[in-house]
């Protein structure tokens, strides 16, 4: 990859008298390849999967070279400008792969290439000169005599000063100037290096703000915020936002979460109410992880045994794949870890995948340990720089295992034995933003089956699509029953809410139950979890007199309201005010707050147990850098004693002195109007619970419920998965939802509700007048229907597998269709996307 290699010529170079064309795709929605030249100088260097640099219209792309021919029918085709690499980013295997992402999850090839580089490498790339030791001043008039211009930047470069290909062209003008330095190359007067543009020289430092002293004083601050909200809501958020935070944020982190721009950033700058500066990057800290020998122990006759079958599918070098059901601490991350041994002991690489929140640095130290630095860790939290150093060590072949989230799957791995996919029921595993629009889990299917390699999904709850999968055949079903060392299953406790007492007909966060268990934890000098999957205080503030309900005004959703500064916020847009005092819309003072998130519970633990050490875990306290791996490790050093938050505390480590578990709520989720939401439920709690109990303790669970009947909430309580599997598949069947069928969600949004309706229902139209095979359900409003001042409209389709094992009719007839209205969308301002196999449908 990095240095140019004149003795590497691919083999359709050969014939030097043929033309020779290249089939481009870009990152972009443009769904086809455009014919470009190869000029004569570029022949020998240009490879299948390099990026290059053309003119488009008036401007120049990147675009990845995705076929070399020697005929065309194209009539006016335009030489390509540069070659962007010297080895291609994308191995033969990847292009296939990404091929398929675009055909399923009806995205442009491009779009799904882009997907499998690390995020820079498409902008911020250039490439840098060095002479070698045969550049002389002979060899510069040597070369005056034949190619002028060649000599030329010869000169310049042995000259000093000049260094990349940009600064050749400013000063000698672009005629030709890549050409003379890949000619350069090839004759051995230069070497030829792809950098990144940003980050790697530079200090690393990132810009930090924090308020400025003097309002703290009196909550000054709380004025202002008042005074200017009206006039600038971004800039009084971000007051509010830095108000609760008395440590510098990253600006980058800050403008993120509040959802503003730098813009708002500068106005607070210039009126004095912030500081600004800069600090170190506080480095990757996995980076730095010591590499401890691992525990010895001898695997459990469970874990041989299921070991035995993923080492037998190894060795045979062929395609299979295994779902592991463990129950929490049965030992699934043993099992991967010594069939990772058995990958790379045959010359193989493997892949990972965890979900992003449960890459701890225990984690990642607990691989470390086995693998020490053939492990590349690939996480968000990563810099530009980082990034792209992790994706060339394993580009390389110098790592020859790739750890971390969903992107993962897309590493550029040779030679690939396994994939791991851990926690596979994870819907973070589903990449919903952008196209592509894909699921890790079915890519790493998809990619193992074409490299021959082994697929092992790991989870305490699959999901119900790959339980039905096993059960099938189509995946093996390996199952790890016990805990290590036997430790038995928590025990487990649904309370009733709608019995217990409320005083003052106020409903009590805590039933008698919960609140005695925790007393006696904390007397005891144990660790107490709680999960309340809802951040903020309340969700929402409604007037006891007239019910007025305070809603985003960009969104159709309301607005939740947070302790600190006295504000509402949405979650969705990041819009927010100063509570009002009373209702706007009667004037009444009674506003109240119905339901709870967990600034509220964090209030009530302090009131009824004030001597514990609470920490709160949410998307609020864990907006700093490393915030999230910090209270993870307080709480294990055993800091606090009662960790709260939202589903973030589920996962993420081992805490063998935590033996009560709460659940606040659990019917959070249960009511989305969405199929999965008993399954997310069921799964939720399980994980929460398994978090209960170790080594010669049992765990205690408390699950607080209104809706003690549930079959979700009772199969949970009593570790049954089999028993709501059965129940969960039979009503997938009646509705022919996955695994049974097939869905696609297409959104239709825009600014204009008008606009929006008519473009759901021209949609809806159109695919019904085509679809012979396959349901359509809606259009309608989706249930979030205004977001960020968006308004949606969503329609699914749906096909019976029994019908079309495959769904390729129903995809090719949804491109067909949003790509005929598209022109119509477009001029309408109206977004439509396309969402293959969708996790969420809200
Ligand atoms: P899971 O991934 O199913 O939650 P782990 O593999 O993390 O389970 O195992 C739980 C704990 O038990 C870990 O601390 C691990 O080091 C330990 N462990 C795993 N296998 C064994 C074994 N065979 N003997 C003793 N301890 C084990
Ligand atoms: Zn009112
Ligand atoms: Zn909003």
């Amino acid at each position: 990859f990095p240095t140019f290699d004149p003795a590497k010529r691919p083999e359709v170079a050969q014939n030097q008298w043929a033309d020779m064309y290249a089939d481009v795709v870009f990152p972009s929605p443009l769904e086809q390849s455009f014919t470009y030249l190869v000029p004569e100088g570029m022949a020998g260097d240009i490879q299948v999967g390099q990026r290059v640099l053309v003119p488009f219209g008036r401007r120049r792309l990147t675009g990845f070279v995705v076929g070399l021919k020697e005929e065309t029918d194209v009539e006016k085709v335009r030489p390509i400008e540069d070659i962007l690499e010297t080895e291609p980013s994308f191995t033969p295997e990847i292009l296939e792969l990404a091929r398929w992402m675009s055909e399923y999850y009806l995205c442009s090839w491009g779009e799904a290439l882009r997907a499998c580089l690390p995020a820079g490498l498409l902008s911020q790339t250039r490439l840098v000169l060095e002479p070698t030791e045969k550049a002389t001043k002979e060899a510069v008039a040597e070369l005056q005599k034949r190619s002028p211009l060649q000599a030329k930047v010869l000169a310049k470069v042995l000259g000093g000063g000049v260094r990349t290909v940009g600064m050749l062209t400013r000063r000698l003008g672009r005629q030709g100037i890549h050409q003379a330095v890949w000619a350069l190359a090839k004759k051995g007067f230069l070497k030829v290096d792809v950098q990144l543009a940003v980050g790697k020289a530079r200090p690393r430092t990132e810009r930090t703000v924090k308020l400025h002293p003097s309002l703290r004083k009196g909550g000054q601050v709380y004025e202002i915020i008042r005074q200017i909200e009206k006039r600038a809501p971004k800039q009084a958020e971000i007051l509010s936002i830095l108000a609760e935070h008395k440590e510098p944020l990253a600006v980058r982190t800050l403008l993120e979460y509040a959802k503003a721009a730098p813009a708002t950033l500068k106005g607070l700058h210039r009126k004095r109410w912030v500081v600004l500066s800069r600090r170190a990057v506080s480095r990757d800290p996995y980076s730095k992880l010591e590499i401890v020998p691992p525990p010895e122990f001898e695997l459990t006759d469970e874990q041989k045994s299921v070991l035995a079958e993923i080492n037998g599918a190894i060795e045979r070098e062929e395609y299979a794949t295994f779902l592991l059901h463990g129950v929490t601490g049965s030992g699934k991350t043993q099992v991967y870890i010594e069939a990772l041994k058995e990958v790379l002991a045959r010359g193989k690489t493997a892949i990972v995948l965890v979900p992003e929140i449960a890459l701890t640095p225990q984690m990642v130290q607990r691989f470390r340990s086995h693998f020490g630095n053939d492990i590349a860790v690939l996480h968000s939290r990563l810099s530009t720089g980082e990034r792209f150093d992790a994706w060339r060590t394993l580009r390389e072949g110098r790592k020859r295992i790739a750890l971390g989230p969903r992107s993962a799957v897309l590493a550029p791995l040779q030679n690939l034995g396994l994939i791991v996919v851990d926690e596979e029921h994870e819907a973070s595993y589903k990449q919903e933003d952008a196209a592509p629009r894909y699921h890790a889990r079915d890519v790493a299917i998809m990619r193992a089956q074409a490299a021959g390699a082994v697929v092992v999904l790991g989870s305490a709850t699959p999901s119900v699509e790959s339980y039905y999968n096993a059960q099938n055949g189509k995946f093996r079903l390996l199952e790890l029953t016990r805990r290590i060392d036997d430790v038995p299953m928590p025990h487990v406790e649904l309370v009733n809410m709608t019995r217990e007492p409320r005083p003052g007909r106020k409903m009590p966060v805590f039933s008698r139950l919960l609140k005695e268990k925790i007393e006696e934890k904390l007397q005891r000098g144990e660790q107490v979890i709680l999960l309340q999957n809802r951040r903020g205080y309340a969700p929402t503030l409604i007037c006891a007199d007239c019910g007025y309900v305070e809603m985003c005004k960009n969104c159709h959703i309301s607005l939740t309201y947070h302790i600190a500064g006295h504000r509402l916020r949405c979650h969705y847009c990041g819009y927010s005010k100063t509570a009002p005092e009373v209702c706007p819309k009667c004037g009444s003072p009674n506003l109240t707050y119905k339901g709870r998130g967990t600034q509220r519970v964090e209030e009530e633990l302090r009131t009824l147990f004030p001597h514990a050490r609470v920490v709160r875990m949410d998307l609020d306290t864990t907006v700093r850098k490393w915030s999230h791996d910090r209270i993870l490790g307080a709480f294990a050093r055993r800091e606090y004693d009662i960790l709260l938050g939202t589903q973030m505390v589920a996962k993420g480590l081992d805490f063998p002195s935590v033996t009560l578990v709460g659940v606040i709520t659990a019917d959070l989720g249960l009511y989305f109007p969405d199929f999965r939401a008993a399954e997310r439920t069921f799964q939720l709690l399980t994980q929460v619970a398994g978090r209960a109990g170790r080594k010669d303790r049992q765990g205690e669970v408390v699950i607080q419920t209104f809706s003690p009947t549930n079959f979700a909430l009772i199969c949970a309580s009593q570790h049954d998965f089999h028993s709501f599997f059965d129940w969960e598949i039979r009503q997938r069947r009646e509705l022919s939802y996955p695994p049974y069928g097939r869905l696609i969600a297409i959104e239709i949004r825009g600014l204009d509700v008008d606009a929006v309706r008519k473009m759901a229902v021209d949609l809806g139209r159109r695919l019904r007048a085509k679809a012979r095979r396959f349901a359509i359900l809606g259009p309608s409003p989706a249930p979030l229907s205004r977001v960020r001042r968006m308004y949606r409209w969503h329609l699914l389709t749906r096909q019976a597998r029994r019908v079309e094992p495959s769904g390729a009719e129903m995809r090719q007839v949804v491109r067909e269709v949003v790509q005929e209205i598209l022109p119509e969308a477009r001029k309408q301002r109206v977004k439509v996307t396309v969402d293959v196999d969708p996790v969420n449908l809200l």
